[in-house]
């Protein structure tokens, strides 16, 4: 089968020869119908963050349910589901409550399919467990393959900050890309925040208040900590949700924050910040979360259904996927890039 395979730093090829997998006990073999294409796997294509393993890409996938091992009784042939990305043991505490992108075990087990172990970038793909599955009914597998990630990650990290998102308060949301185009959505659909967004291209500011954004602020302007503390005022900002990560946006987050606000960083942009007493205004809080949980995706589940929000797609082939890593990698694609088969 066509998969297309991380094979070291830099080092992405298609390939047409790999063997169809056959599920055995708790397995479940998908059909995909589409896999996204996120800002990690750049880390892990030029950054080599997962050192010399090879494997195939993909860690926003979904498809259709093609073969269930021999214990498996809630899945059949031709159900549509997404698959949900960080694989835990499934026993720990946090497995148990549905968070297994916090499973205790994560250092042994690695991060999961298209992380270290084969994804979705392939024609079929094995799911280890019919656990990590979560039905999506009517909706297209190709249009809700990011909700796995581009829309759970942000949907997570924002939850955490809801009784803070009220209609008297600003959010400033940093990258409007795959996962910041979904966030300013799920901001608009869930709280009154007034809801900045900041974007280094005019084109993604203006895509930004298409989706809800009331301002917007191109964060290469020197001024921009200035500009959006005059449209805050004194109260000043009170999350910030960081979707690059790099030292100079969360240096920008530290100038725009207020007193008892948030300060999310969810980008792996390599940033550094050195913690000073007089460095953050007092109670602020600074998290650098990962992922979401899997109740997490069957709400986000329930956002699209109610097409609440909408992932903006750009559709292509698996073939074509280095070209769309270097479309990434200039800034260049719109919401979220899907592959198929
Ligand atoms: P993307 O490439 O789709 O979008 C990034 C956006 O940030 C682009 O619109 C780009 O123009 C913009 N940008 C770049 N530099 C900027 C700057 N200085 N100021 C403002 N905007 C800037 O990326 P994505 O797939 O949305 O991923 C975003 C980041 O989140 C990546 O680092 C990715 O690895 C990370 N990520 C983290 C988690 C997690 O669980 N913590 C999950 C998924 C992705
Ligand atoms: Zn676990």
């Amino acid at each position: 089968m066509k998969a297309v395979r991380y094979f070291g730093h830099k080092d992405v090829r298609v390939v047409n020869d790999l063997e169809k997998p056959t599920p055995k006990g708790d397995e479940v073999l998908l059909k995909i119908g589409g896999a996204g294409v996120c800002h990690s796997d750049l880390h892990i294509i030029d950054e080599g963050t997962v050192g010399d393993l090879v494997f195939t890409l993909g860690h926003e996938n979904a498809g259709w349910v093609e073969e269930v091992g021999d214990t498996v009784t809630d899945y059949k042939k031709g159900d549509a589901v997404l698959v949900y990305g960080p694989w835990g043991c499934g026993h720990c505490k946090p497995c148990q409550q549905s968070k297994e992108n916090y499973c205790n075990h994560q250092s042994e087990l690695g991060y999961g399919g298209g992380l270290g172990l084969d994804g979705g970038m392939s024609e079929y793909m094995l799911v280890p467990s019919s656990r990590l599955l979560v039905p999506i009914h009517d909706l297209d597998p190709v249009i809700a393959a990011p909700l796995t990630d581009a829309a759970l990650t942000p949907y997570s990290a924002i939850k955490k900050s809801l009784p803070k998102l009220m209609p008297d308060e600003f959010v400033v949301v940093i990258g409007v890309g795959g996962l910041g185009h979904v966030a300013v959505q799920i901001l608009r659909e869930m709280t009154g925040a007034a809801i900045i967004a900041c974007d280094v291209t005019e084109d993604k500011l203006e895509f930004a208040k298409s989706l809800g954004a009331a301002y917007t602020v191109n964060s290469k302007d020197a001024d921009a900590a200035e500009q959006i503390l005059k449209i805050a005022g004194i109260q000043k900002v009170k999350v910030v949700l960081d979707f690059v990560g790099a030292t100079p946006t969360i240096e920008l987050g530290t100038k725009i924050v207020s007193m008892d606000g948030d300060l999310t960083i969810v980008g792996l942009g390599g940033g550094y910040y050195e913690y000073s007493m007089n460095g953050l205004p007092f109670g602020v809080s600074m998290s650098n979360p990962y992922w979401g949980s899997r109740t997490e995706l069957m709400e986000v589940v329930g956002l699209a259904r109610q097409k609440k929000i909408h992932i903006e797609i750009e559709q292509y082939k698996f073939d074509q996927a280095n070209e769309v890593y270097d479309r990434m990698r200039q800034g260049k694609i719109k919401g979220r890039a899907v592959l198929t088969p």
